[in-house]
């Protein structure tokens, strides 16, 4: 079966199919800086993880952006409140964000644009202009500068939208999702005394962009005028995902997204979890009571991403417990490739749990395959009929799956100081080439018990079985 996604713009799951295969594009839309992320953001940035690690293990070379949005009504609120510029203000919040990907095991993207930067600035002013001269925007009696959605025929097709039913607003200043009316909407606004310092010159003045244009800029400067997949929760849908393909089109004529994923939400007592109802936890708060980032990696990442979760601490237990017992089954076959033991039980491979995530990212099916693997090897494993060949396959097998998961616990335990110092050096020796160093200390590690393995992503460094840290 090949693999398959939901796509929001045609209500269908469908073949997925990229445009220059084996490459694939990815463009997110990453946190608005003006806050540390709630947990629910990184549900979205957690399925938006899944979806690359397992693309990657089909063979496929994801490049993938994520925005940071650092200019908008929010930053600028928070920067005017604080008494700061609009950079002091969001600087803390994007350095939480990234120490936040690093807890929950999130593999950065490619490449991290930031709004502000002058080259995406010049970007959103070239869509602007080339949406003019097609007379797809407007300069209104404001100043602001408008996108025209009548002259749009596809507008409201993510969206599912009657396009008669939308009233024109073409006033509205905020760019705050949830409040924007339906209709016109800007892709400049004319600087306001509210701005502040904040603003750049133009051809229609002094202003800012509005939050739509900067998507469609970021993901068309680094991705080209097509990407394969956009992704965002379900609130990206209307207007924002709308606006940018409107924009997008409008000014390459080309498809701008191939496929367009979208995340169900994160809930707290069955209501989104977002900053404007005060109903989020961040990560520290969950870190805080105990958890660690794995298992609340485990717990977001264990429902499908098209149905909504709802957040509970019942729930961070289930993921504590799941995990554990994945632990005890990797130790007690890590001990058993050290014995003598024979035996040729190999359940034969079978590829079940890729195939679940072809099927729409079926993680629930993935799962239960996986336990349904701990289930039947610990059963052989209580008979005394597991042998270390067997072991051995399914340790490889499970580090496979763990590439797509993350979840493993030997990745999340800090290295005792004086292995670290070891591992350090012979990180700076290979990156110095000098090989007989880094051979050397391989071999130190090893003597103290540490396995090492180069891999794609540098060195690996696991606890051999049975030796205690
Ligand atoms: P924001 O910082 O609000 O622009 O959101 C960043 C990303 O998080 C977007 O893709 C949102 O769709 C997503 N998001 C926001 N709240 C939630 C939630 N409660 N559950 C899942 N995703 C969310
Ligand atoms: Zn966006």
């Amino acid at each position: 079966m090949p693999t398959r996604f939901f796509d929001t713009y045609t209500r269908e799951v469908r073949e997925f199919v990229p445009l220059n295969p084996p490459n694939v594009s990815i463009y997110t839309c990453g946190p608005t800086v003006y806050s540390r992320a709630h947990i629910g953001n990184f549900r979205a940035y957690i399925f938006e993880d899944l979806l690359q690690r397992h693309l990657e293990s089909r063979g496929y070379r994801v490049h993938r952006v994520m925005n940071l949005t650092d200019v908008d009504d929010k930053t600028i609120r928070g920067a005017r409140e604080a008494n700061v510029s609009l950079e002091e203000y969001t600087k803390p919040f994007k350095k939480a964000f990234f120490e936040d990907l690093e807890t929950l095991r999130l593999k950065r993207a490619d490449e991290f644009p930031a709004a502000t930067e002058s080259r995406y600035i010049a970007r959103m002013i070239e869509m602007i202009s080339q949406l003019r001269a097609r007379d797809l925007a407007y300069q209104a009696e404001d100043k602001s500068v408008y996108f025209r959605i009548k002259k749009f025929p596809n507008y409201g097709k993510l969206a599912h939208l009657n396009l008669d039913e939308l009233r024109p607003s073409g006033r509205v200043r905020t760019d705050e999702y949830e409040k924007e009316n339906i209709g016109d909407f800007a892709l400049w606004k004319a600087w306001d005394k509210e701005d502040g310092e904040v603003g750049w010159d133009s051809p229609w003045g002094h202003g800012r962009p509005g939050w739509h244009i900067e998507c469609s800029a970021m993901a068309t400067a680094l991705l080209g005028d097509e990407v394969d997949i956009h992704c965002g929760g379900v609130d990206n849908i209307f207007p924002h995902h709308e606006a940018e393909i409107a924009q997008s089109e409008g000014c390459t004529g080309k498809k701008f997204v191939r496929y367009w994923l979208h995340c169900a939400h994160l809930l707290v007592d069955n209501q989104k979890m977002s900053k404007s109802l005060g109903n989020f936890y961040t990560l520290p708060d969950v870190t805080g009571k105990g958890y660690s980032g794995r298992e609340l990696r485990y717990a977001l990442l264990r429902v499908h991403y098209r149905v909504p979760l709802n957040f509970t601490w019942t729930g961070m237990e289930e993921a504590r417990q799941a995990l554990a017992r994945i632990d005890e089954w990797r130790q007690r076959l890590a001990e058993v490739t050290g014995s003598q033991r024979q035996s040729n039980n190999i359940i034969q491979p079978r590829d079940d749990f890729s195939r679940a995530l072809d099927d729409d990212l079926n993680i629930s099916a993935a799962l239960g395959y996986l336990f349904e693997v701990i289930r039947q090897t610990n059963r052989a494993l209580d008979a005394d009929e597991l042998g270390a060949d067997s072991a051995r396959f399914w340790l490889d097998w499970w580090e496979k799956v763990n590439r797509v998961l993350a979840v493993d616990e030997v990745t999340s335990v800090a290295l005792p100081k004086e292995i670290e110092l070891l591992a350090n050096q012979r990180t700076e020796a290979r990156l110095a080439k000098n090989w007989r160093a880094s051979d050397q200390l391989r071999d130190e590690l090893s003597a103290r018990g540490w396995d090492v393995r180069d891999t794609k992503e540098g060195q690996k460094i696991t606890r051999r079985a049975g030796i205690q840290p």
